[in-house]
């Protein structure tokens, strides 16, 4: 039923938990965990209001109303503190709006939270800056390819303890890197490669811009050292 994808994203997530899938659309996710028992109770949290009522179709098909709520709602303002969430799941968006999403939780809503599972389309480093800002520590990264399009998915968990990454790590993802799986390699070699054509043409470009040219052959060593 889960595409690899969301069948990634899936892996990610513990046994016995208590998931809220933050801009959950059709709610695919959810009803695959607790199909699977993987998780106890889950609530299917959307924005928009059109995939919201045919998630709540699709969670009545499965019998499953009992055991997830599907509710209309703004990131993680679905979550209240008795429903016990300790998991959330926010995934198929950029970056930039998993960060927002994070940054406009109240401590309410992360009150139980342990561990977040996100997967961001584009802009992983903004994500891992935002873990690290916020006390969760990177303890697991996977990365598929599907569809030509390479894919990471981030599994962090609260501390007590400052976490700390280099900025090697926070491009590249510090579990990633010492994966260091084919899909990885295959999509840091192809960066790599248009570093290179950018920095070439940015030496025969009429204006030289420096600090640019500067960052890219930063990256070209993060990578190269890496790969
Ligand atoms: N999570 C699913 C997946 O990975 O396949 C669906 C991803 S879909 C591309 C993104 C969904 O997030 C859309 O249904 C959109 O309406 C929803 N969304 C966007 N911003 C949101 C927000 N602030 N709060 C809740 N849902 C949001």
């Amino acid at each position: 039923l889960l595409s690899k994808r969301l069948q990634a994203v899936y892996q990610m997530v513990d046994k016995h938990t208590r998931v809220a899938d933050i801009g959950s659309d059709h709610a695919y996710l959810p009803v695959e965990l607790l199909e699977e028992k993987m998780a106890d109770y889950a609530i299917a949290g959307e924005v928009a209001p059109g995939p919201m009522s045919r998630s709540k179709e699709d969670v009545e098909k499965f019998g499953l109303s009992d055991k997830i709520d599907v509710r209309l709602g703004d990131g993680l303002a679905v979550i209240k503190a008795n429903d016990l969430i300790d998991t959330v799941v926010i995934a198929g968006m950029g970056g930039i709006l998993i960060q927002s999403i994070l940054t406009r939780a109240t401590s309410e809503q992360l009150s139980n939270v342990k561990t977040l599972v996100l997967q961001p389309n584009i802009g992983e480093p903004l994500v891992r800056h935002w873990l690290v800002e916020n006390n969760f520590a990177i303890v697991d990264e996977d990365i598929v390819e599907e569809d030509h399009h390479v894919y990471e998915i981030i599994k962090a968990q609260k501390v007590t303890a400052p976490v700390v990454l280099n900025e090697a790590e926070f491009l590249m993802g510090p579990i990633l890197m010492q994966k260091k799986t084919p899909t990885f390699i295959a999509k840091w070699q192809h960066k790599l490669n248009g570093y290179h054509k950018a920095v070439a043409n940015m030496k025969h470009a009429k204006k030289i811009d420096q600090e640019k040219i500067d960052v890219m052959n930063q990256y070209i060593k993060y990578i190269e050292e890496i790969i």
